[in-house]
């Protein structure tokens, strides 16, 4: 390879982030989700991921979505395009220069590949809301603690300005 066609391949890379990509973006369909909130959607998660190649994440803008890893149909065996110029919408949306799916980053805040994922995840939330629960706990205790000795105080000041005989 001549030092004038790397330094082509090397400038390409650059400028075309789709460069030797594998077309990463056309592997795949992701579908937004509701942030899971009840006991019941966390359930749906557990079972959309207990599907093989199907994936549920959160983003890196806090979005939830479900991923299927599946090739698209009009993928060719060079990775690329055989209805380019009659290509979808969301596929021309999909702008090359902000694509992340092919960044050096995870795309994802939080990711669920199986079932046992989102077990040790519900797991892990269980015990951090029950230290936040002991810690809420504590602090009340220790307000209740220091109101009753200010009030044990208050009432001690009052009973001795009793005791001190008026003239
Ligand atoms: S848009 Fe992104 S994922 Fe798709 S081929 Fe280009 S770099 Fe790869
Ligand atoms: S239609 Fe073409 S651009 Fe769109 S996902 Fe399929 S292969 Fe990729």
């Amino acid at each position: 390879m001549s030092p004038k066609h790397s330094f082509r391949n090397i400038a390409s890379k650059r400028k075309n982030p789709c460069f030797d990509c594998g077309a990463l973006c056309c592997r795949n369909v992701a579908v937004s989700l509701d942030t899971p909130r009840s006991k019941k959607s966390w359930d749906e998660i557990r079972w959309l991921v207990a599907h093989k190649n199907v994936h549920v994440f959160k983003d890196l803008e806090n979005d939830w979505l479900v991923e299927f890893l599946t090739d698209c149909d009009k993928l060719d065996v060079r990775g690329r395009c055989k209805i380019y110029k009659k290509r979808p919408i969301t596929c021309r949306e999909h702008e090359p220069h902000e694509c992340i799916i092919n960044g050096a980053e995870d795309y994802y805040k939080i990711i669920f590949r199986n079932a046992e994922d989102v077990e040790k995840f519900l797991e892990k939330k269980k015990v951090k809301q029950k230290k936040k629960q002991r810690k809420s706990n504590k602090q009340k205790k220790r307000k209740k603690l220091l109101n009753k000795k200010i009030q044990n105080k208050k009432k001690e000041k009052t009973r001795i300005r009793k005791q001190i005989p008026h003239f």
